[in-house]
């Protein structure tokens, strides 16, 4: 593009300095051949005027070339008669010399009996010469000045090769300036050239140097380009995350998976052993055989429960927000919740408190706040020890946000641990609680309702001690 560029440059100056150069040098013939015309015509009307005065044609001749020319030698001067006859010459013995009737300049000039010029060769002197032949009526005869070209055509001639060396130099001139010129020009279009092939290397963060910027076509093209590859950074970046997202979810998907699988098995695989046991196993004693009977029961009702508990966390997961909402009293709900977890709790020599409160009217799934109690409430009994206290209470706070909190005196979570019991199927004691019927989802269903409204769920714990859930829902009824 540059080199082609800076040669149709320096062609078009190439052209437009010849045919200046030519039309120049052909003017200046012309009027060198004018002004010797007009010289000699002048010369041969002083040589004339001379011979009138009675002066020799010697004498004359020899005037007229002292005021014609420094070049003295170089005027030629013929004096001929109308028959052609030349009867004197400046430069040779005219006796000598053959008739010049025939030379065209003399025929024109006794023709019109006026001026001719002439440029030709001269067969006497053998060089190519201008000249001028006049008839004067008055003496019958024609004055012949002439003059040889190359007298005159060595000034054109010089003319000439200084024109042509001008035209070099300018043509060296011209191809360093075209050669800047261009290079300035196209240095923008080579930056987005370079800018272009970078970001077709998945490298989206280059940018068109602001210096580059000019205010023409190609400033508007290089800044178009900038914010074409911004919007491109943003919109690969966007989709990068989106992938990388995409890959978490579906990580997270086949662990879950892989989870469940394992979860579900367990339980079947006691059933089987046990249901093989009484089946093949001849055992009569009717108290074993009834014993056997009740872990198959208790293994049902864990499977039962892990399943009621993969939905119910599914359900959840697939909701962007809770649609059930109804409006109801959170008060009233923690004193059904404690009666109807009363019966474990004394089962477990535990007692539930729940703190005073006024009504807190709320609006949000009465059936899923329930959820959340029940789950936090039943893991405050089951991981409490024996004549323990298990706290309830509910408080408002600004922005429509209720905090629900279940305090207990149990055995507490290690710091360790508190960060993980809101993952899915995450157990402190694994085995524990299972002895507890518990699934290792109860407090991840408790964050994902949280999450349904706009809330949160945190843990504080000391080991030995306690622990304390939080709950913070935008769940409170203020149009009540
Ligand atoms: P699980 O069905 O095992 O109770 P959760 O999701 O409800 O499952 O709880 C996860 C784990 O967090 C429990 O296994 C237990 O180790 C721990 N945990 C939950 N609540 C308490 C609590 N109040 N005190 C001590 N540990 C608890």
């Amino acid at each position: 593009m540059i080199k082609r560029l800076q040669i149709f440059l320096v062609l078009i100056v190439l052209l437009s300095i010849s045919t200046t150069g030519i039309f120049c040098i052909y003017f200046l013939n012309q009027y060198s051949d004018k002004t010797n015309g007009f010289l000699l015509a002048s010369a041969s009307e002083l040589f004339v005027r001379e011979i009138k005065t009675g002066t020799s044609y010697q004498e004359a001749s020899e005037v007229c070339q002292a005021v014609f020319s420094e070049d003295s030698a170089s005027l030629r001067i013929t004096v001929i008669t109308v028959d052609g006859e030349v009867i004197y010459d400046n430069q040779q013995d005219a006796s000598k010399m053959e008739n010049h009737a025939d030379r065209a300049e003399v025929k024109s000039a006794i023709s019109s009996a006026g001026t001719a010029t002439q440029k030709r060769h001269s067969g006497t002197l053998g060089v190519d010469m201008l000249y001028l032949a006049t008839y004067y009526s008055d003496l019958n005869q024609i004055v012949r000045t002439s003059v040889p070209l190359v007298f005159y055509q060595a000034g054109v001639h010089q003319l000439q090769v200084t024109f042509v060396s001008v035209m070099i130099g300018t043509l060296i001139l011209l191809a360093g300036v075209s050669y800047i010129f261009t290079k300035r020009l196209t240095r923008p279009l080579f930056e987005l050239r370079n800018a272009a092939e970078s970001m077709a290397a998945a490298n989206y963060s280059v940018r068109v140097r602001a210096d580059v910027h000019t205010k023409d076509e190609i400033g508007a093209l290089s800044s178009a380009f900038n914010s074409m590859a911004e919007q491109l950074e943003k919109e690969v970046r966007e989709l990068e995350e989106k992938n990388l997202r995409l890959a978490e979810l579906q990580d997270m998907r086949a662990e879950f998976v892989a989870n469940v699988s394992h979860e579900l098995k367990t339980p079947l695989t006691s059933i089987r052993g046990f249901v093989d046991t009484l089946r093949h196993g001849h055992i009569e004693d009717a108290a074993v055989q009834g014993r056997f009977l009740e872990i198959i029961d208790i293994e049902a009702e864990r499977l039962h429960q892990l399943i009621s508990d993969i939905l119910h966390l599914s359900e959840i997961e697939g909701m962007e927000s809770d649609l059930e909402l109804q409006k109801f009293d959170l008060s009233a709900l923690l004193d059904d919740v404690a009666t109807l977890l009363d019966d474990k709790a004394t089962e477990r020599q535990v007692s539930i408190i729940v703190e005073d409160c006024e009504s807190l009217p709320v609006l949000a799934s009465q059936y899923r706040i329930k959820q959340i109690l029940i789950n936090l409430v039943d893991n405050a009994i089951k991981y409490n020890k024996k004549g323990g206290r298990v706290y309830i209470r509910a408080t408002r706070e600004p922005d429509r946000v209720i905090a629900i909190r279940v305090k207990d005196t149990g055995e507490g979570i290690s710091p360790e641990h508190m960060a993980r019991v809101f993952e899915r199927f995450y157990r402190v004691d694994k085995s524990h609680s299972r002895e507890m019927g518990g699934t290792g989802l109860g407090l991840s269903i408790v964050k994902h309702i949280a999450q349904l409204y706009d809330g949160t769920a945190a843990v504080e714990s000391e080991e030995g001690v306690g622990s304390k859930f939080t709950v913070r829902l935008r769940i409170a009824d203020d149009l009540q």
